[in-house]
């Protein structure tokens, strides 16, 4: 399905800062970001900072197209889970969308396919958008089994929600291995992933938006976006660059 046939798929870029940026870096970069990303635009810009930054983001964001998103989120509404944050909290503050299922998150804080589908059901019931993540890791690459693996991370949500659901949610192939290495998957590979995670949302294919993401940077921005089945990014480091950030931007615009 060519991109160009299909009106309906605003492309998107996301830009995850991780656990990066303070009050004053912030500062410096957004009025960057801002004033760089004036008037109307056809693509839609998201930024998650660290949770403690959202309230500071979202006052440097206010008057912008740019939206606010955040980088996880427990599954739970509230309660007795010290140092999380529940989806209604992340409403609360004007958040848009959520990341999940990040391979950090999975590899770093355990979190499984699981845990992943509840946190899905609960940004939704909270009224903002999943962005959910999936990817293989380089041994599953060099095993030829990625598609499985990223077979099995959709699956484990379907699962648990159905697939109609997924009309408002965005889908982000990071295969882990390119995730903050400089490595980026080659066109063909990125494509190969896009179409086959399409392919399980027929009755969506047309509108579900699915995000590239590794490495991602200014030069090799355009190349992606221009393939069939990728409608955008979700980026880090690039993230942090107000150039790099606004020309991956302005690419995907
Ligand atoms: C990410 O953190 O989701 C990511 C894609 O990072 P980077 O762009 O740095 O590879």
């Amino acid at each position: 399905m060519s991109k160009a046939s299909n009106a309906k798929r605003r492309q998107l870029v996301v830009g995850n800062w991780k656990m990066n940026g303070n009050l004053r870096e912030n500062a410096s970069l957004l009025a960057e970001v801002v004033a760089g990303w004036q008037g109307e635009h056809k693509s839609d810009v998201v930024i998650c900072p660290p949770y403690p930054y959202l309230m500071h983001t979202h006052s440097l964001l206010a008057g912008s197209a740019i939206m606010l998103g955040a980088q996880t989120v427990n599954q739970y509404d509230k309660g007795a889970y010290t140092g999380e944050v529940s989806a209604s909290m992340l409403a609360d503050l004007d958040c848009k969308f959520v990341i999940i299922g990040h391979n950090e998150r999975r590899r770093m804080q355990g979190e499984t396919d699981e845990q992943v589908a509840h946190q899905f059901v609960a940004v939704q019931q909270a009224g903002l958008t999943p962005i959910l993540c999936v990817g293989e890791s380089l041994q599953d690459r060099e095993q030829g089994c990625h598609l499985e693996t990223i077979g099995r991370q959709l699956n484990a949500v379907f699962a648990h929600t159905g697939k109609d659901v997924f009309k408002n949610a965005v889908l982000a192939y990071e295969p882990v291995w390119a995730v903050g290495t400089g490595k980026t998957a080659t066109p063909e590979q990125a494509e190969e992933v896009h179409r086959f995670m399409r392919a399980q949302l027929p009755d969506l294919a047309d509108e579900i938006r699915i995000l590239y993401g590794g490495s991602v940077k200014a030069h090799n921005a355009q190349q992606l976006f221009a393939l069939p089945d990728i409608d955008g990014a979700l980026l880090g480091g690039a993230s942090l660059d107000a150039d790099e950030f606004l020309a991956i931007c302005s690419a995907a615009d």
